[in-house]
């Protein structure tokens, strides 16, 4: 069975976003991004965007209902038009319970990719990305809290897939490119 649909597992620096654009363009399918998608939410100047901005500005987990409404109109589409490679999402147990839910069969995820980073790794990398980059939850702050709730709400994620048997894990420490191969090579793809 080709891969169609799969999610990133990673602390935020991880690298999530680059190898889910490169994964998404080698299997042919969309990459989907929450946090991207919040910020879109924030940048159309609705009354729910000036509600996720201060959410987003703490470093604190936007609401799952908002998060699971705008996910769903996205991943149909995607999963209509060939399959998704998601990032951002599911980020803790309440979340991977309510993909189960909330999606049919035919868009819930057919493998997880742990791409695995060392915290210290994350951190210096998200500070450099804050200098270049200037978003505005990059602050020192932000970041140890968003590397904290990693640990605490994204590892029971982690063991569930693990349990599942659809988990896939990566070195994602490494070189960019190796990275990216060995991603296909844990698909069955290389
Ligand atoms: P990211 O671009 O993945 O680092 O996400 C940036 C921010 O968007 C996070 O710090 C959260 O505030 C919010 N966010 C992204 N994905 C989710 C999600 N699945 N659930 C709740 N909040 C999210």
């Amino acid at each position: 069975m080709a891969v169609r649909r799969v999610v990133l597992l990673a602390r935020p620096g991880a690298g999530k976003s680059t190898q889910g654009r490169l994964l998404a363009g080698q299997l042919g399918v969309a990459y989907v991004a929450t946090g991207a998608l919040l910020r879109d939410e924030v940048a159309s100047g609705s009354s729910l965007g000036g509600h996720i901005a201060s959410v987003l500005a703490h470093g604190d987990l936007v609401a799952d209902e908002v998060v699971v409404a705008i996910l769903a109109r996205e991943l149909e589409q995607a999963v209509a038009t060939g399959g998704y490679v998601l990032d951002g999402f599911p980020r803790d147990l309440a979340q991977a319970a309510a993909f189960e839910e909330h999606f049919p069969s035919a868009v819930q995820p057919q493998v997880a990719v742990l791409l695995d980073v060392p915290a210290d790794e994350c951190r210096q990398r998200l500070l450099a990305r804050a200098s270049s980059e200037g978003r505005s939850d990059d602050t020192p702050e932000t970041i140890d809290r968003r590397l904290a709730l990693f640990d605490e709400d994204l590892m029971p994620v982690i063991e569930r897939y693990e349990q599942r048997g659809i988990l896939v894990r990566v070195d994602g420490a490494a070189e960019r490119r190796v990275v990216a191969e060995q991603i296909l090579a844990g698909l069955g793809i290389s």
